[in-house]
């Protein structure tokens, strides 16, 4: 296996772990993990990565971009305060979404709002 490709391996792989990271919390995962992968090589592979469609570049107001490895369609609850997302399902309906003369390739959501955690907080 080249280097380079088990750097690819390291970065999806904390991608995964983390849910929706931004390029410094994937790095601050491998860090933590005992990789010697550097932070611009994280930033280059979850931009390779996006652009070869296989994950998702997110930006939501005020925060980094985030990434994410779930390509179903899904919306996100973006919480303005922690900056935490979660994944909501979509209503089959929407995701079956038919529009006369376009082709729907796919359907992006975003839901802002304040998360449980700190709304009791
Ligand atoms: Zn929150
Ligand atoms: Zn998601």
């Amino acid at each position: 296996m080249t280097r380079n490709t088990k750097q690819k391996q390291e970065v999806y792989g904390a991608l995964c772990a983390l849910g929706h990271p931004t390029a410094t919390e994937v790095y601050a995962y491998l860090q933590a993990h005992g990789s010697t992968v550097s932070r611009g090589t994280v930033f280059r592979v979850l931009v390779g990565f996006a652009e070869e469609g296989k994950i998702r570049r997110l930006s939501f107001a005020g925060s980094d971009m985030r990434y994410d490895a779930t390509l179903s369609p899904h919306a996100h609850a973006h919480c303005v305060l922690c900056g935490g997302v979660t994944d909501v399902p979509l209503p089959k309906s929407i995701s079956e979404l038919r529009i006369d003369g376009f082709e729907v390739y796919g359907l992006e959501a975003e839901i802002s709002g304040v998360c449980e955690k700190c709304a009791r907080g």
